[in-house]
């Protein structure tokens, strides 16, 4: 599939109805919400149904839309005959998602029209979806084309804002992970990619004091570079150029919290405490040498599986089995891969350190969190001290990639607790 056609600038709706003119839809189903309708849903169906489209509106009611069951159905059941119908998302992630899913699975393209630069998901082909109380993560389609309004993008709420620039900022550690990942576990990786995230990455810390204040031109680098992350994952098809260690954390306290039936907070945001917690290992591992990496892993043992089972069972409850079950072949871990992982650990451990320095310290990465206006105190995140340090002591099993955790478990060591 091509990459999406994208616009971001003023009057969104404008270029959109142009885009709309070289192609063959003109009956629009429109997935919008009870906060996003005033933003720009009216507008979008007054102006669709103008240019002569018949417009199905699916305003989802109630407060804190869920990416759930019901959602997916009431939505499938709105638009009636798939027929030759163009959905439209008019929201953030949550709208987009089920969007993205209600349309892919039956068999119709989207078009996104995002609310708030909130996440990286917009041009991303997964839905996570929250299903039977869990999240998962579903492959479904990227939109045919985003049109991101600069205008409104500007008003969103400003934590949404911040949240967006968080979930960027994570990729500091995010990529550090995929690196470390391909040199110690001979994972795959590419390079043009890593390149791209990191020119997404500067944009975002370049223009951080303007995305906290809201300035047009920074709210374009941001909302650019979340596109272009979407872009990225889609192009590697899994989440890997945008999800390390600090999504694992994230997504550890996200499924806490929603098996304890609590609301969850922006996802970006935790990402960016996430990633503030994780810069905190990568800079104690600055102070291995490579004499001192060698020592630690001669006395290193492989991952114990009764133990690492306890910990999952621990730390996962009424889901542990099934975390355990992904834990691909990282556990059990087979002998002649903890001896390569050994191996390359000491004689690459110039390589860790200069992958290591890419990682900002926690002082300017929290300066770079405080600036675009996300939180870097867990309470804000609705998360206790003993839940951050569930996080770091289970995130890791969310699911099989070797990130820093991963590492630092080889080496006998815990870089942050
Ligand atoms: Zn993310």
């Amino acid at each position: 599939m091509p990459e999406p056609s994208l616009y971001i600038g003023p009057e969104a709706l404008t270029a959109l109805l142009a885009w709309l003119q070289s192609q063959p839809w003109r009956d629009i189903a429109l997935v919008c919400d009870d906060r996003t309708w005033p933003v720009l849903g009216a507008a979008a169906e007054g102006r669709l149904r103008e240019a002569g489209c018949s417009v199905r509106t699916m305003r989802l009611g109630g407060p804190g839309v869920v990416a759930d069951e019901e959602r997916i159905v009431e939505i499938l059941q709105q638009a009636g005959a798939p027929g030759h119908l163009l959905y439209l998302a008019v929201g953030s992630g949550t709208l987009c998602d089920l969007t993205r899913f209600a349309s892919h699975r039956s068999g119709r393209p989207f078009v996104s029209l995002p609310t708030a630069p909130s996440v990286d998901a917009y041009t991303s082909r997964n839905s996570p979806l929250v299903l039977r109380g869990l999240k998962v993560t579903v492959d479904a389609q990227q939109p045919l084309a985003v049109f991101a309004d600069l205008e409104v993008l500007r008003s969103a709420p400003s934590a949404m804002i911040a949240a967006g620039a968080a979930d960027v900022l994570g990729k500091y550690t995010a990529l550090a992970d995929w690196r470390l990942a391909a040199l110690l576990w001979g994972e795959e990786i590419d390079g043009a990619i890593v390149r791209e995230q990191y020119a997404a990455l500067a944009q975002v810390a370049g223009a951080a004091r303007g995305i906290g204040r809201g300035e047009p031109e920074a709210i374009a680098a941001l909302t650019g570079a979340l596109m272009a992350s979407g872009s990225a994952m889609a192009r590697w098809k899994n989440s890997r150029p945008a999800s390390g260690a600090e999504h694992h954390l994230s997504h550890y306290w996200e499924t806490m919290h929603l098996l304890q039936g609590r609301p969850a907070s922006l996802h970006g945001a935790k990402v960016g405490l996430g990633a503030l917690l994780m810069a905190r290992a990568w800079a104690r591992l600055r102070t291995l040498n490579a004499a001192q990496a060698a020592t630690l892993m001669g006395a290193a043992r492989p991952p114990d599986l009764e133990q690492e089972r306890a910990a999952i069972a621990s730390g996962y409850g009424p889901i542990a089995e099934a975390v355990f079950a992904a834990q691909g072949d990282l556990l059990p871990m087979a002998p002649e891969r903890w001896q390569g992982l050994r191996e390359r650990v000491v004689s690459h451990w110039d390589e860790v350190l200069a992958i290591a320095a890419d990682v900002p310290s926690p002082e300017e990465l929290e300066q770079l969190l405080l600036a675009v206006g996300a939180p870097t105190d867990p309470a804000a995140l609705d998360l206790s001290a003993v839940e951050v340090a569930d996080g770091l002591r289970y995130g890791h099993y969310v699911r099989d990639r070797f990130t820093l955790r991963r590492l630092e478990a080889a080496l006998g060591l815990d870089l942050v607790l």
